[in-house]
């Protein structure tokens, strides 16, 4: 399935609303698995060469919990506004005014837009920055790597200071031990 959108379609304004599988991503290097189908709605709206899509993104991924490394569900509805200019524009320094709207702009090849790219920088930037299964994620034992959630694992987590050790042997015992 094609991702491309092709702009010689496009006349003035256009409403886009397309759905794909999870398959049709290339999934090679991402931080994150694309775990079931991707719907793209958005409007096109061109002016010269001037394309702006206005739009939103559902999906829902898979990636790994920081603490436990567990695979976790991470659903995304991401909203857009996006400006893409053509390449020529970018490298072309020439008389043409750069308004500020420009800026944050992407750019375009030839006469198509790169569907899953924009998908993919979507997810990207709906991702979380510390990913957690559950809030209370007890995360992995750095002794024997066991994942918590699961079942504690028998080895001591208490960190107990060396002195305080000393001077615990020192004290009476507590009355419940006599
Ligand atoms: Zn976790
Ligand atoms: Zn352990």
């Amino acid at each position: 399935m094609a991702m491309l959108l092709d702009l010689a379609q496009i006349r003035a304004r256009e409403h886009i609303d397309r759905e794909y599988p999870a398959g049709a991503f290339d999934r090679s290097e991402d931080e994150f698995v694309i775990a079931g189908p991707v719907a793209l709605a958005f409007d096109v709206e061109r002016e010269g060469s001037r394309i702006r899509l206005v739009g939103h993104v559902r999906g829902s991924l898979e990636l790994p919990c920081s603490r436990c490394v567990e695979p976790m569900a991470w659903p995304v509805d991401a909203a857009f506004d996006l400006l893409y200019l053509p390449m020529s524009a970018n490298a072309g320094e020439g008389e043409r005014e750069v308004d500020t709207e420009d800026l944050g702009a992407a750019f375009y090849e030839g006469d198509t837009i790169d569907l899953a790219q924009l998908v993919r920088e979507q997810f990207y930037l709906a991702l979380p920055m510390k990913p957690l299964c559950r809030s209370d994620c007890q995360g992995l034992c750095p002794e024997c790597g066991a994942n918590l959630n699961l079942a504690p694992c028998g080895c001591d987590h208490r960190w107990v200071d060396p002195r305080m050790a000393a001077l615990r042997q020192l004290l009476p015992k507590k009355s419940s031990e006599h």
